[in-house]
């Protein structure tokens, strides 16, 4: 069997120890004689399984305990539609910051449900940067501030957290939540899609201040009340059992990488292997603001688009895969999430020397 080196943006690399556990109780979860998979998930197991997954979430991010952790379905797009949806609580308007595409993703769907205001936007930097705070035009009145923390398409995420005062902060963390601590008081409502740094695919994760919550617009599928489900331990309908179950073993398995302290140092030495060789290199350019680079997704080009063809196919030679950047920037790109192992990152950067060697 070969392992690749996998720097797919997502799904992504998981970590190895999860799924040997995994393929173990594949078919006999702790002597229960079922799959994780064939459960209900109103059995004693699979409920066990849910609180256990919720625990160790609550203790890797240190959630306040006045703050719900759902495990949904319907993925971070869904969340675009079901932020507005449960909290505009009467309000008319919501502030977004623009940095990119998936914050642009979350600004044409909210406009279906509310009036947006763009309080800062990176278009003048074509997206490779984050605003600063003192250029943002918020609107005292708007429900909620809505930022994307980690542009995974650009490679551009915040490295601190704004200041919305008595507006409450959203987040879309799909792709660097759990990567580092985060003071999650500082926000309203943080969402993720699993399938970065948590698990497979399918969960969705929301965590949310209990307060702004059961005021729904009438429209609100029941599904995405997040009251609803609140009040329901997730479980107004069967949540992704499967997805949540592995997402508990990740949780174990950065918990005993030292949690996300240990996890951050981590990811701030792979991320520093590639952005030091990229800075030192003439032949690859990273178009991203240094105070504003992604420790988690590396878009970097070399000269040409031919010479990128031919280095995404020399990777692929070497078992390093998915690392051909997003169709709508081109060039390549290396999500390095907190599964890929440093020697992950090594074998990249020498594959570069390699490359610029004998093409610069
Ligand atoms: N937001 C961000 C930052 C993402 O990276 C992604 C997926 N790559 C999404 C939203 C969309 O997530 P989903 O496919 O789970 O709806």
């Amino acid at each position: 069997m070969t392992r690749v080196f996998n720097f797919s943006a997502g799904p992504a690399i998981l970590p190895e120890t999860v799924l040997r556990q995994a393929a173990d109780e594949m078919l006999d979860w702790h002597g229960s004689g079922m799959s994780v998979m064939e459960m209900s998930h109103r059995g004693k197991e699979f409920i066990a399984i849910h609180a256990e997954a919720e625990r160790l979430l609550r203790e890797l991010l240190n959630v306040p305990t006045n703050y719900k952790v759902l495990f949904l379905q319907g993925g971070a797009i869904g969340q675009n539609a079901f932020v507005p949806m449960n909290l505009l609580r009467g309000h008319t308007s919501a502030d977004y910051v623009n940095t990119g595409d998936w914050s642009k993703k979350s600004i044409k769907e909210a406009k279906k449900y509310c009036s947006v205001n763009v309080a800062a936007t990176a278009e003048a930097s074509n997206f490779t940067s984050v605003p600063k705070q003192d250029s943002w035009k918020l609107d005292p009145k708007a429900a909620y501030v809505h930022i994307c923390s980690n542009e995974t398409i650009g490679g551009v995420e915040y490295h601190w957290t704004p200041d919305t005062g008595a507006v409450p902060l959203v987040a879309d963390m799909s792709s660097n939540i759990m990567s580092r601590p985060i003071d999650v008081s500082r926000y309203g409502l943080i969402y993720a899609g699993a399938q970065k740094n948590i698990g497979p695919s399918g969960l969705t994760v929301v965590i949310v201040r209990d307060d702004l919550i059961g005021n729904p617009l009438p429209i609100t599928p029941s599904a995405f009340d997040l009251k609803q489900q609140a009040d329901n331990d997730s479980m107004l309908n069967t949540p992704p059992t499967y997805a949540i179950y592995i997402a508990g073993l990740v949780f174990n398995w950065l918990k005993a990488q030292g949690g996300l302290a240990a996890i951050e140092t981590h990811n701030r030495a792979k991320a520093a292997l590639l952005y030091d060789f990229l800075d030192a290199s003439k032949f690859y350019t990273s178009p991203v603001a240094r105070d504003d680079r992604s420790l988690m997704n590396v878009p970097f080009k070399s000269p040409s688009e031919s010479l990128d063809e031919a280095f995404v196919k020399g990777a692929q030679a070497r078992n390093m895969l998915q690392l051909k950047g997003h169709r709508s920037v081109g060039g390549m790109r290396a999500s390095i999430y907190n599964a890929m192992p440093i020697e992950g990152v090594k074998a990249l950067v020498q594959y570069m020397k390699e490359f610029e060697a004998s093409h610069g």
